[in-house]
């Protein structure tokens, strides 16, 4: 039994009738917390909203303004981490494919029904709800202010996280990519999703792009004097690239502080807002050819596209790991991956498969020749000081072949 309390109703429908026959329902059930909403625009608003905020949607796909699907890219975009129940007069084909649809938004689906609504199937739904482990608390802590991000990002509260890449023919590490984390006086190790976007959204990316590299390049230069090649990667968004002084800042400072631009590798990702495109372009053309290396990130999602292969000399490409965890079994992943690949060899770049998460991901890697392999399988990211540590224990997967790797 689901404690009905927690359970932030809200209904969504463009019929009154519905909205009144499913309201009664709700209270017979006992549930006390139900806002009802005519129209898309409405029910976005309750999202935003301080108040209540529901953790579970009933909605009904066919409206007049805005229908079920498009309402449900908005959620996306709020990063909404509650539940959603479908309803629809739609066949059930169409219901699972808008069902699938959601899913792959990463939005949990209670299930479809179909109308006219009957209370059981509504009950049966509503009992496989479970409150969102990005629900509970941490909600509260996934949207921090700009002054919050502005000060750690000033008082040195960001660490950088390491996550090996590795060559697929060999076992041999390449390099790693360096993710931010931050380290939050109260609510501990704050993944970079919770805080880059409103750095990014309040001009605060190029400072955070700033300390991050200064750290990975130092780091960069430990591993070096320590007999390690190892390429290091850092994200950078296109909004760092908006001025020419960035470029001054990188080349400044690996000069500085005596790190190969060629061990030196950025990966791009497009930005939500791309303005004028020729600043970025200079800045990256010019990186180029002083020897830095150039990845494409997240290659095939919205933000990483063709036009951009087109228009920037990258040397690596990577495919995002969408296209790659399961890409072995399933048939659409699979064309993409293979797609993606193809592309990237054609172009002469280097190839990472993000997302490699167990043996079956990383045999398809082997067998259709692709470079490298970033991902669980081979290592969450890590702090520098747990790299040695973890290149014994690779090391020695490796030479067995994986044969006693435990997990599958
Ligand atoms: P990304 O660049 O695509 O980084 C890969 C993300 O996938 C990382 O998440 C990594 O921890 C996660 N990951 C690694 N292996 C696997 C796997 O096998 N399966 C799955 N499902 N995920 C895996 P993380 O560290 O939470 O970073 C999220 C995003 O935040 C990054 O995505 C990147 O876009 C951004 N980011 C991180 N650090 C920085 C930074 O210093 N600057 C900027 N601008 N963005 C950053
Ligand atoms: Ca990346
Ligand atoms: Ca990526």
């Amino acid at each position: 039994m689901i404690e009905r309390s927690m359970v932030k109703i809200l209904v969504l429908d463009d019929e009154s009738f519905m909205l009144k026959l499913l309201a009664r329902m709700l209270a017979n059930q006992g549930f006390t917390s139900v806002t009802l909403c005519e129209s898309g625009r409405a029910a976005l608003d309750r999202v935003d909203g301080v108040d209540i905020r529901p953790n579970l949607i009933l909605l009904d796909l066919n409206m007049p303004e805005m229908d079920g699907i498009e309402f449900v890219r908005h959620l996306v975009e709020r990063n909404y981490t509650g539940s959603l129940i479908l309803i629809s007069g739609e066949d059930e084909r169409m219901l699972q494919t808008v069902e699938k649809l959601v899913q792959a938004h990463k939005i949990t689906v209670l299930g479809h029904i179909h109308k006219p609504v009957k209370p059981e199937a509504l009950s049966t739904l509503l009992e496989k709800w479970a409150p969102s482990a990005l629900d509970s608390p941490r909600t509260a802590q996934k949207v921090y202010g700009a002054e919050e991000v502005r000060a750690a990002i000033n008082n040195g509260e960001l660490v950088n996280y390491y996550q090996p890449k590795v060559t697929v023919a060999t076992g041999k590490v390449a390099g790693v990519e360096t993710l931010v984390r931050w380290r939050h006086p109260v609510h501990g190790i704050v993944p970079p999703d919770q805080f880059i976007g409103v750095a990014e959204a309040n001009g605060l990316i190029d400072d955070l792009t700033r300390v991050v590299l200064t750290s990975a390049l130092a780091q960069a230069k430990a591993w070096q004097e320590a007999g390690l090649t190892l390429r290091v990667a850092v994200n950078v968004s296109m909004d760092s690239l908006t001025s020419l002084d960035f470029l001054d800042f990188v080349t400044g400072l690996t000069a500085k502080i005596g790190v190969p631009p060629q061990d030196i590798v950025l990966e791009v990702t497009e930005s939500q807002l791309m303005g004028d495109a020729r600043i970025p372009l200079e800045i990256l053309t010019r990186l180029r050819l002083k020897r830095f290396r150039l990845s494409i990130d997240d290659f095939g999602t919205g933000h990483s596209s063709l036009a951009q292969l087109r228009d920037i000399p990258f040397d690596e490409l990577k495919i995002d790991q969408g296209f790659v965890h399961r890409a072995w079994t399933v048939e659409t992943l699979r064309a993409m991956y293979d797609a993606s690949l193809a592309l990237a060899r054609q172009l002469g770049m280097e190839v990472v498969a993000e997302g490699v998460e167990d043996r079956d991901d990383w045999d398809l890697l082997l067998r259709t020749g692709c470079d490298l392999a970033q991902g669980t399988f081979i290592s969450r990211p890590m702090l520098a000081a747990d790299l040695p540590g973890w290149m014994e224990g690779w090391q020695e997967r490796v030479r067995n072949g994986f044969t006693n790797d435990i997990t599958r």
